[in-house]
């Protein structure tokens, strides 16, 4: 796909998800799974575990499991979320998987069953990278106007700056 193939199908995936208003990431992650015949799961935890990773994928053949950081703001852990979102939503097949035994690290007592896959930052190509960064973006963007428009009380105003940084760092090309 040329990179404007790749920006449509990112932005139609996007414009594709049911987002709740007010937000409410929970029933957002809920409502894909059940579309999907899949649940996702969220799960905060402390990553400094995971060696600098933020956010991080886990798949069972019964569930998807989103781990992403716990002690960061909740613009922050939504932009995770939705990044793990894209990966999953858009299939993506990592370049190396991590072990099962992070997983484990990062969540201790959880039971997942067999882990068929366990992602995170640099398991993916740069071009996966970029759509599940430009994914995160897109719906972050989606979330801040569809909840400014019916809701604005649940209007978090710095999700505007905070596009429009993750977008500038995009452009440098030191999105993570
Ligand atoms: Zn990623």
């Amino acid at each position: 796909m040329t990179s404007s193939q790749v920006r449509r199908a990112c932005a139609a995936l996007v414009d594709s998800l049911e987002i709740p208003v007010p937000f409410d990431l929970a029933r957002m992650c809920e409502g894909i799974g059940r579309r999907r015949g899949k649940p996702i799961v969220l799960l905060a935890t402390p990553m400094a575990m995971g060696g600098g990773l933020c956010g991080l994928w886990l798949g069972t053949a019964k569930a998807d499991y989103v781990f992403y950081e716990q002690d960061t703001s909740q613009l922050h852990q939504q932009h995770i979320v939705f990044h793990e979102l894209g990966h999953i939503l858009r299939r993506h097949v990592p370049t190396r998987i991590l072990g099962a035994d992070l997983a484990h690290a990062l969540a201790p007592g959880a039971q997942f069953g067999p882990v068929e896959r366990v992602l995170g930052r640099d398991t993916y190509s740069d071009s996966d990278e970029y759509e599940a960064e430009l994914i995160a973006t897109l719906t972050l963007r989606r979330v801040s106007r569809l909840n400014h428009v019916d809701s604005p009380r649940a209007v978090d105003s710095s999700a505007d700056d905070a596009v429009a940084r993750i977008v500038r760092s995009l452009s440098r090309g030191d999105g993570k």
